[in-house]
């Protein structure tokens, strides 16, 4: 066996052991090949560039109340990151996400589906979720794997098939998109139900009752009118899915939310 063979096998073992991080409350392990330290720059100038383009709030009751609930369940969340909430001013767009490292956006037509302090929390939950899981990081190693797993294939078959450019590139075209069906989906949507128990519990530690994240999918599937794609097809799980998955940690989420519930109601509705 070769030198520079075992070096790269011990590089590649170094790789994988360091790479592999538990993800909080699902426990699951995951491969992560970027680190923080390339991930956190990332996130803080795609954030910028991203909040350049919208309609950024900075004063006024529903910033603060993005700002002060974000605050809370991140403290909830132990993690140490810069922690950014982001208020935008757009009524037509149901929409909330997190870059790496802890950068929020939250889009006023968001509000009326979140209806209270509690809806926002659990909101809120779900983004700092994906940050403290590092699922970026995650979702960007796995297309680094299929990027360098594709190329790999096309150096292989330019070598030695007898298949025609075209035919190699329709090959690789089906290949890719079998990666995203096959693999990248189940990924996001295992993603999407991780960010929502970490954010189930992240808002009962930070005392807000966690009931209110099954009312929320509720009210989201109002909003959407009931429309969605088949969830084997889709990036997210279906509502259905996500309830039955939140109800599986509720005991769990309920006895944290005992200890630490706030001395106030925070389920009365503040929007519509
Ligand atoms: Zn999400």
């Amino acid at each position: 066996m070769s030198r520079s063979f075992l070096a790269s096998a011990g590089l590649l073992c170094l790789l994988v052991t360091s790479a592999c991080h538990k993800v909080p409350y699902s426990g699951r392990n995951q491969f992560n090949l970027v680190p923080d330290s390339l991930m956190l720059p990332l996130g803080a100038s795609s954030y910028t560039s991203t909040l350049a383009s919208l309609t950024v709030v900075r004063k006024g009751e529903n910033h603060e109340q993005v700002v002060q609930i974000g605050r809370r369940v991140a403290r909830a969340s132990g993690a140490d990151y810069d922690w950014e909430f982001a208020f935008v001013k757009d009524t037509e767009t149901i929409n909330a996400w997190c870059l790496p490292g802890g950068k929020i956006a939250v889009y006023s037509g968001l509000l009326p589906v979140a209806r209270n302090e509690s809806g926002l929390a659990f909101i809120l939950g779900h983004e700092i979720g994906h940050a403290t899981a590092h699922h970026g990081a995650e979702r960007l190693s796995q297309q680094l794997a299929v990027l360098g797993g594709l190329a790999g294939l096309n150096l292989y078959l330019k070598d030695r098939s007898s298949l025609s450019g075209e035919q190699r590139n329709l090959l690789l075209s089906a290949l890719g998109l079998g990666a995203e069906v096959g693999l990248m989906l189940p990924f996001s949507r295992t993603h999407e139900r991780e960010a929502d128990i970490i954010g189930m519990m992240y808002m009962a530690k930070a005392g807000y009752p966690p009931g209110e994240s099954i009312d929320i999918w509720d009210r989201m599937e109002r909003a959407s009118g009931g429309a969605s794609v088949p969830a084997f097809l889709s990036t997210h799980p279906s509502y259905d899915t996500r309830k039955e998955n939140l109800r599986d940690w509720m005991g769990r989420a309920r006895k944290r939310y005992q200890r630490n519930k706030l001395d106030k109601d925070t389920t009365s509705a503040i929007w519509s």
